[in-house]
């Protein structure tokens, strides 16, 4: 089984197209969450992934739109366009954004947005947070994402108190066979390790191997639409540098 593992799309549908088109055959999609926010295309973008993923969840900017996180914790740009967000969905979008969770268990791996031990908010961004968050998941494998980083953390041998960070070798399958691993994508809408490529992951279930992958969009087609719509020049601004 061949497992395409997407997260933080954040409303940007040609990066989203980008890495459906480059991902060949695929058995399942799993969604890590943050489908709207930040990009100009809330709608088709949740209309794919309704229609794509076995397993979807919610991430922080997805409870933000559906007013279950309060605007005043976003910083003003992302609040803006939770606000201009939440004017363009349907009542049937609405529905399915709510009945997203924020952790799923699927085929033995645990699914988050943020972390495991907080789902919704916590941000993994070094090995101490990592380490804590393995103690706080009973699954051997993690994925997680969030922070708009590839990355993966990974422990050799659980009885010895030895954290490793894999940074992505793109293209290259990494074996999980061994030791306990949390994995992240990266962001498709998003990316914030500055390279603006859209980042996403392939899971294969037989040979137990994750294997990153980065493919370029046209940023530009994105960024016009925002700046059609009047989005904050900051965020517009930020595609093209992958910040
Ligand atoms: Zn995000």
């Amino acid at each position: 089984m061949r497992v395409l593992v997407l997260s933080d799309i954040h409303a940007n549908l040609p990066a989203l197209e980008a890495v459906l088109a480059d991902a060949g055959t695929w058995d399942a999609l799993w969604f890590l969450g943050d489908l709207v926010g930040y990009g100009p295309d809330p709608v088709t973008c949740i209309d794919r992934i309704q229609a794509l993923a076995a397993v979807a969840l919610a991430g922080n900017h997805d409870w933000g739109v559906l007013g279950r996180i309060p605007l005043q914790t976003f910083n003003a740009a992302a609040r803006w366009v939770l606000e201009w967000t939440r004017n363009q969905l349907p009542a049937s979008l609405w529905a399915y954004l709510e009945r997203l969770p924020p952790q799923a268990e699927a085929e033995g791996f645990t699914l988050v947005h943020g972390s495991p031990r907080a789902p919704i908010w916590e941000y993994i961004l070094d090995p101490y947070t990592a380490w804590e968050n393995f103690a706080a998941m009973s699954a051997r494998v993690g994925l997680f994402g969030h922070t708009h980083v590839a990355i993966a953390y990974h422990i050799p041998r659980p009885e010895e108190a030895r954290l490793l960070i894999v940074e992505p070798v793109y293209n290259e399958p990494l074996s999980l066979q061994e030791g306990r691993w949390l994995l992240n994508p990266g962001s498709v809408g998003q990316p914030r390790d500055g390279d603006p490529r859209a980042a996403y992951a392939i899971l294969d279930l037989e040979t137990m191997t994750w294997t990153f992958r980065r493919v370029p969009y046209p940023v530009r087609e994105t960024q016009e639409r925002m700046r059609r719509l009047g989005f904050p020049p900051f965020l517009i601004e930020r595609l093209a540098y992958g910040e």
